[in-house]
């Protein structure tokens, strides 16, 4: 009976009736996945502790009679993240990542990077390997990678000139072009466009093509992290199509 088994990160749950949860997973083997956890909700000892948002888990599911929503049969503790659990902002900056990779993703289409990204970030967060706003620039520019949703920041979207070669020291971001355009290629479209320093796109496009190890021991100054966070949090809800309601708790925590 059993259907698969697969290491997952909590993604969402909501509550069914009176006993049931619905719970959405990253698994590492089917990417997002839902399942019901039957007797979630009534019975203490059944997942107990388990099913709080963003915990690392091994799951077993089994399929269900009517051939609806598998069933959780197990589920083990790999990582509890007490360290973010314990702090609000970091438990904000979870709660987005993981809202956002809900909000994504397709069920049952395997996303192996994206999981091991999520698994990366929330180790670093929980662990205070660095800031959780530089871990959040990192995990927004290598998820936006990841989805084939890179902003384009090495020349003009427009008029193809290259960054260096633009005279200005600031240039546009265009939200819906998804890069930066010069200030003779910006008129009259300004309500997408936010103005980023090119020192700032070259941060972004060096942790682009770098690994995260190698971004977390970069040196943020802090009108880059102001700048760069400013822009991928109006870029990646401008491409999800909806500002994620965790992203605006967020915000209004900072
Ligand atoms: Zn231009």
């Amino acid at each position: 009976m059993i259907c698969f088994s697969s290491p997952a990160i909590l993604l969402k749950r909501t509550d069914v009736g009176d006993y049931d949860l619905i719970i959405s997973f990253l698994s590492l083997h089917r990417g997002r996945i839902s399942v019901i956890a039957k007797n979630a909700k009534k019975s203490r000892r059944r997942f107990s502790g388990l099913l709080e948002p963003f915990t690392k888990l091994d799951i077993v599911c089994r399929k269900s009679r009517n051939n609806g929503m598998p069933v959780l049969q197990e589920a083990s503790m790999k990582s509890s993240y007490t360290g973010i659990r314990g702090a609000l902002i970091e438990t904000a900056y979870a709660s987005y990542w993981t809202e956002l990779i809900h909000g994504w993703l397709e069920d049952y289409k395997s996303q192996p990077g994206i999981y091991r990204l999520l698994d990366y970030c929330l180790d670093a967060l929980d662990q205070k390997q660095v800031s959780p706003h530089v871990m959040s620039v990192i995990f927004q520019v290598r998820f936006m990678g990841l989805t084939g949703f890179s902003p384009h920041l090495e020349s003009c979207m427009a008029c193809a000139r290259l960054i260096d070669d633009i005279r200005s020291n600031t240039v546009l971001f265009d939200l819906a072009k998804g890069g930066i355009v010069c200030n003779g290629c910006s008129a009259g479209e300004g309500r997408f466009q936010l103005p980023i320093s090119k020192g700032t796109a070259k941060f972004i496009s060096w942790i682009q093509a770098n690994d995260a190890d190698s971004a977390m021991r970069l040196r943020f100054n802090s009108q880059s992290l102001e700048e760069a966070r400013h822009v991928l949090e109006a870029f990646v809800p401008y491409h999800l199509g909806r500002m994620p309601k965790s992203l605006k708790f967020l915000k209004d925590l900072r």
